[in-house]
């Protein structure tokens, strides 16, 4: 009899499980339209040029050596990071407390420590978000509760929902908000939008919480993405912020990221610090050099970052143009319902408005995989492959 005999077997993990699926299925016409990584024209991951160019350079750096790495990351990596969301003044403040961390889930995951290590007892998700946030908040155990994001008629924001959300958190309780490129929906607040919202987060007096794990995806550019923690930065408030280098730098394997908590003071920036580095050692101890090593480099390096900024324009151009692609081949069906949320969402993502019968029929009998929201991953799709999801969708909704 074993120890283990009354632990149940876990359900597979919803987007994980879909790509072993996939590959599994022996089908010849198939597509993968479930993880969010971005895929070339032909269907196959891409390892950034600026990104290899910068690797080479780590790795024939004689300097370099295999040693453990700061707790929180190196020193001289961080200002280059934080560059990406504040401005030089706010950096020179010392009022940001900055650590690396494993990606945008274990920034995630510090950060709710640290949220019940302060007393905070409650986060507020949108609804629907990203699978994985309630998960790691009620780990830490804190509760988890949703405010309304989605109009599922309007296919949009409901922003006076999310408003009137809001307006019934009370005061320390944390409120996670997407910082670009909403996951899974594709719907992000107007500039006027998140004014209202950064307003009305400081007057509720909650602890806000950016989740930045797709800045420059968007539209390509990295400061119209960042508009949003701007925003935050200049109301005063402090906040945290998960930022991910996953699907900016096509890091994915590497789990780059960082946390960043904008305080009011310098001495409150440094007590932050000392106590998210006590989260880090424990869990971990220190984190990985070789993506910190490479996104240091690309940052550093004048020819690079240029490089970098033009290949983020590149993939984010690149989904523009299959939204376009796939909304024209679906419209040229005649397809019942409207279809215009496909090019007026952003980022990786479509929230299609399949239903669950439909997104079934799309995977059992197209072998179109997506998730069960109906959500699909704009960067699988390519020249070869749009007209047969668009077929597919056709079929499924009529
Ligand atoms: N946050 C959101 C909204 C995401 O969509 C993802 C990945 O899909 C992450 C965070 C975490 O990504 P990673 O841990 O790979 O940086």
């Amino acid at each position: 009899m074993s120890i283990f005999a009354s632990i149940s077997q876990a359900p597979a993990d919803p987007i994980l499980g879909l790509v072993s699926r996939f590959k599994a299925d022996p089908a010849k016409k198939k597509v993968n339209l479930s993880v969010g990584a971005y895929r070339t024209e032909e269907g196959k991951p891409w390892i950034l040029p600026s990104v290899a160019e910068a690797e080479k350079m780590v790795v024939n750096d004689t300097t370099q050596d295999k040693e453990y790495q700061p707790i929180d990351g190196k020193p001289e990596y961080k200002r280059p990071v934080q560059e990406l969301i504040f401005n030089g003044d706010i950096i020179d403040s010392g009022c940001i407390a900055t650590v690396q961390a494993l990606s945008g889930t274990g920034s995630l995951q510090c950060i709710a420590q640290f949220l019940k290590f302060m007393g905070v007892t409650k986060v507020w998700c949108p609804n629907p978000t990203w699978g994985n946030h309630p998960k790691i908040f009620q780990r830490a155990l804190l509760e988890c509760d949703t405010y309304p994001y989605w109009h599922q008629e309007k296919r949009g924001l409901d922003f006076d929902g999310m408003m009137a959300g809001i307006e019934k958190m009370k005061e320390g309780e944390c409120i996670l908000l997407h910082a670009v490129a909403h996951n899974p929906t594709g719907v992000d607040p107007t500039p006027d939008q998140w004014q209202k919202i950064v307003a009305a987060c400081k007057a509720r007096k909650l602890i806000p919480l950016l989740d930045n794990a797709y800045q420059g995806y968007a539209s390509g550019e990295l400061a119209k993405d960042g508009y949003s923690q701007q925003l935050f930065t200049q109301s005063g408030m402090e906040f945290f912020i998960a930022q991910s280098f996953a699907k900016n730098f096509g890091l994915y394997g590497e789990r780059i990221g960082y946390i960043h908590v904008r305080c009011a003071s310098k001495d409150a920036a440094d007590a932050v610090l000392s106590q998210m580095k006590i989260i880090v050692r424990q869990a971990y101890s220190s984190p990985p050099q070789h993506g910190a090593a490479i996104v240091n480099k690309v940052l550093t390096t004048p020819a690079l970052k240029e490089m970098w900024l033009k290949e983020l324009t590149f993939m984010s151009n690149r989904i523009i143009d299959m939204r376009v692609a796939l909304r024209k081949a679906i419209e040229a069906k005649g397809t019942p319902g409207t279809w215009n949320h496909v090019t007026d969402q952003i980022g990786m993502f479509t929230f299609t408005g399949l239903s669950k019968d439909q997104v079934m029929r799309m995977v059992e009998e197209f072998h179109i995989y997506m998730t069960g929201d109906g959500r699909i991953s704009m960067a699988g799709l390519n020249p070869g492959n749009v007209e047969y999801v668009a077929d597919s969708i056709d079929k499924a909704v009529r």
